[in-house]
């Protein structure tokens, strides 16, 4: 095998245009780091998935959950045996995926039983509401994945669920983490994106926004008070948005946009290709990148990273082809662990989790 190759985004700067926003990436770069977003839009010049970190096992549980939900929705699974079936099928697929893109990733257990069982609980509650609605009413219309493209005004997304009622719409979005902050509030973020969709529900003429509603992995509903003028006043941080994202990639002033903080750069989808990741040395998973100056052997690559030496071990894991020849290259390793806790050293060595990269 060999490593996965990345090339050097900062030539890619000239191919990066960013027309639309997703509400959820909008959100994301009001409260998070905008020069995520841009390394992503950098990354999807190449058109190739294996370039991007595989995402965290929840949110490939939440998409796998997601999928569940527009099944059921679309009379595809009615029963438990066909929802524990699909939840099989859909985690190997999800599996399957994540051995093709990632050789080195030798740890893709997914499978979650307590969300799985939740997930189920919650479809069945659905099945149950979804044939009452269609007895009850011949003009309520369940829309699940609904594609909404609002590129005139900057959005684009995908809307979990879409209830069109009479002229008036109930948006839902499903979510598989807390949907509460510290303080017992809904975040700010679900806001933002769900006040997004039924703006760009609005702009599309699908119906009158009426109300927006979180659901959670246990199937708990959250209300979200609707605000029209909010809704609207967004749209303008939107544009906003995307002008002060396309200024800062012509002048390549990335820090200004840059937020380089403990809790998000440990899990941060980019810190594979990132200059300004700060990863805490406490932290059991580290990112680090250097350039391989000794080999001792195919087990040990020994890497110069400014004026540290970093020892990473563990490597017969893989079988590299011709491992000599990383002899001068620029290698990043996401998620090795400390050799040792204790010891304030550069000694590394590979986990089930890691994944390693050739900058080129
Ligand atoms: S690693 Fe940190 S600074 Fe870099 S893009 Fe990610 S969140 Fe931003």
């Amino acid at each position: 095998m060999r490593f996965t190759q990345i090339p050097n985004v900062d030539n890619t700067w000239d191919n990066v245009t960013i027309k639309t926003l997703s509400p959820s990436t909008f959100s994301w770069v009001s409260r998070g780091c905008g020069y995520q977003v841009l390394l992503q839009k950098a990354l999807n010049v190449f058109n190739d998935t294996s370039l991007s970190l595989p995402s965290n096992r929840n949110a490939i549980l939440g998409t796998i959950i997601h999928k569940m939900y527009e099944l059921t929705l679309k009379g595809e699974l009615s029963s438990i045996a066909d929802l524990k079936n699909k939840w099989e099928e859909l985690v190997i697929v999800e599996k399957d995926k994540l051995s093709a893109n990632y050789p080195t990733l030798r740890h893709a257990s997914l499978n979650n039983y307590d969300k799985r069982n939740s997930a189920i609980r919650y479809a069945l509650s659905m099945l149950k509401k979804t044939n009452k609605a269609t007895v009850d009413s011949g003009t309520k219309k369940v829309y699940s994945e609904k594609r909404l493209d609002c590129s005139d005004i900057g959005l684009k997304g995908v809307a979990d669920k879409l209830i069109v009622d009479n002229g008036c719409i109930d948006v839902v979005d499903f979510k598989s983490g807390h949907v509460k902050d510290e303080s017992g509030i809904i975040k700010l973020e679900y806001s933002i994106q769900l006040h997004l969709y039924a703006e760009m529900c609005k702009h599309l003429s699908l119906g009158i926004p009426r109300s927006l509603m979180l659901i959670d992995i246990d199937g708990e509903c959250f209300e979200i008070p609707y605000f029209p003028e909010y809704s609207h006043h967004l749209l303008s941080e939107v544009l906003e948005t995307l002008q002060v994202l396309n200024n800062t990639v012509s002048s390549r002033s990335f820090s200004s946009c840059a937020k380089p903080e403990l809790g998000m750069c440990l899990n941060c989808s980019c810190r594979h290709i990132c200059k300004f990741r700060a990863i805490g040395s406490d932290s059991y998973y580290q990112t680090i990148t250097g350039r391989v100056i000794e080999l001792p052997s195919s087990n040990m690559y020994v890497l110069q990273s400014g004026d540290n030496t970093l020892f990473v071990s563990g490597l017969d894991a893989y079988e590299v082809d011709s491992y000599r020849d990383y002899l001068g290259k620029m290698l990043t390793f996401v998620n090795v662990a400390r050799a040792s806790q204790i010891a304030d050293d550069y000694t590394y060595k590979i986990t089930e989790n890691t994944l390693v990269y050739e900058q080129l």
